[in-house]
């Protein structure tokens, strides 16, 4: 049977486009539908915009840095509307560079909602017309959990509005202690806001290392951050001076500016036709997929957040890569989801690689532990009491590298590096026999040669 595109990609974030213009490279024929803006997440309300604001966030602490250094810095201000807007031409430029890089590889994009009708065909809202295709690729990835049980919701924003908002803030209470309550946190603090986080645990980041959440909530203190633990909104309604009022589970009563919402993310999978296509999901929306990104439709894969398996970008371009690779060019790959490096962007950064201290207790096996706090050469003149805490997991039996994490500083930067041997199941060994680079605060990971303490059993040997 003849299909109308060989290829058919529903979603054009990073995994979508990656798949759609490496097909369209291999001379098959490809279309891509996207509803919002050309780049998903990632590009458009996500890690780029993210980081363009967490450079602004960081200018005031540089100032005050100066002065150890000798520099007298004149008066400054902050204009928001000019890093907004600022931050947009960049996205459309971005967003111009995804659309010629699949008009390159002749994909044929379509600025439109799309939606399943069948296993090979896709209806295309915008031009009311159905297309068939021999492969249909779901990559429409999520969006923020707008906690629709919370009683004046509606007063709240997610990290999508917060990139575009009118004014600054001069208040803000951010619910959630993940990636991106951590990360706006910082970007508001660093842009002078008064900010609140409140988690609903006791200690922020539940998945990473303990060293590095509990070195980062004291940074965050220091930096003026409030942390309230232990709690969440109750309700939420807005007062008559247009301020939010936040009642909080504990009876206290927060009046803020600005109420964010970061609390995971859903897949946006609603509506999207795959009962109609038969589509399994998990109980949260997920689609189901295998170890190749198939559904359980022959037809059909899936790719990225949608299927929550990692929510991170060069996942899903990886898994669209593999499908590449496994679909058209005969060599077939399973993406490879271990020893994924990761940062947070928060002030400082956390880059971390490999399993946590709490992994290595949960699995019973016997670890080495290397464990390194200082304080970063860039801050010694300014005086700031800012610390780098750097951590190394080793297995061992094996004498194998297969945890590390570091808060300071550059420490994103670093993960990526450690992210190489590590992947290559580098031993410490290998650690130890590499020179050091002086003067750097990186050159720690090479120098800590006894272990500060081990982990045998689940137990903390000293
Ligand atoms: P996360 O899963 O990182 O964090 C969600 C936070 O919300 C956690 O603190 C969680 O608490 C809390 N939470 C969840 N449900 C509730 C609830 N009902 N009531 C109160 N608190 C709740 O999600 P994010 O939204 O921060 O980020 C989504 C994903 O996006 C990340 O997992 C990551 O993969 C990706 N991302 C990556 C970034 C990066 O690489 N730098 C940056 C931003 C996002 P608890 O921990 O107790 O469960």
């Amino acid at each position: 049977m003849a299909y109308d595109y060989d290829l058919f990609v529903i979603g054009g974030g990073s995994g979508g486009v990656r798949a759609a213009r490496r097909v369209g490279a291999l001379g098959k024929k490809v279309g891509l539908a996207e509803k919002s803006r050309m780049g998903g997440t990632c590009v458009v309300r996500g890690c780029v915009p993210k980081k363009l604001y967490v450079y602004a966030s960081t200018f005031p602490e540089a100032f005050e840095d100066a002065a150890g250094y000798g520099w007298t810095v004149g008066e400054t201000s902050f204009d928001w509307s000019t890093l907004r807007d600022n931050k947009e031409r960049e996205i459309t430029r971005l967003e111009g560079l995804y659309r010629s890089g699949l008009a390159s590889n002749d994909v044929e994009t379509f600025d439109t909602r799309a939606v399943l009708r069948g296993s090979h065909e896709v209806y295309l809202e915008g031009e009311d017309r159905t297309v068939t295709a021999e492969r249909i690729i779901i990559a429409v990835g999520g969006y923020p959990n707008p906690h629709a049980a919370l009683p004046g919701r509606e007063h709240t924003i997610t990290s999508d509005e917060a990139f575009d908002l009118e004014k600054l803030p001069k208040s803000i209470v951010i619910a959630g202690a993940g990636y991106i309550a951590i990360e706006f946190a910082g970007i508001f603090n660093g842009l002078g806001v008064d900010t609140t986080i409140l988690y609903r645990g006791q200690e922020i980041l539940s998945s990473f290392d303990e060293d590095m959440r509990r070195q980062l909530h004291e940074e965050y203190l220091e930096r003026g951050i409030k942390i309230v633990t232990g709690q969440v909104f109750e309700n939420v309604q807005l007062g008559e001076n247009g301020k939010k009022i936040a009642t909080l589970s504990g009876g206290d009563v927060m009046e803020v500016d600005e109420i964010m919402l970061a609390l995971g993310r859903l897949p946006s999978t609603d509506g999207l036709g795959l009962e109609v296509a038969g589509v399994k999901t998990d109980g949260r929306g997920y689609i189901q997929v295998d170890e190749f990104s198939r559904t359980n439709v022959p037809s059909i894969w899936a790719l990225g957040d949608v299927t929550d398996r990692v929510q991170l970008t060069p996942v899903a371009i990886h898994e669209a890569m593999c499908f590449v690779a496994t679909e058209y060019q005969g060599r077939p790959e399973k993406p490879d989801h271990a020893m994924i490096p990761t940062a947070v962007f928060s002030h400082p950064e956390i880059g971390t690689v490999g399993i946590t201290e709490n992994d290595a207790r949960e699995c019973g096996k016997a670890y080495r532990m290397y464990r390194a706090r200082f304080r970063s050469m860039k801050y010694t003149l300014a005086g700031r009491e800012s610390f780098m805490v750097m951590k190394l997991i080793v297995e061992a039996d094996s004498d194998i590298v297969v945890g590390a994490h570091v808060i300071g500083p550059d420490a994103g930067e670093m993960a990526q590096i450690l992210a190489i041997p590590m992947k290559m199941k580098a031993k410490k060994a290998d650690f130890d026999a590499t020179m050091a680079l002086h003067p750097s605060a990186a050159e720690e990971l090479v120098t800590m040669y006894d272990p500060s303490y081990r982990i045998e059993n689940g137990e903390r040997i000293d």
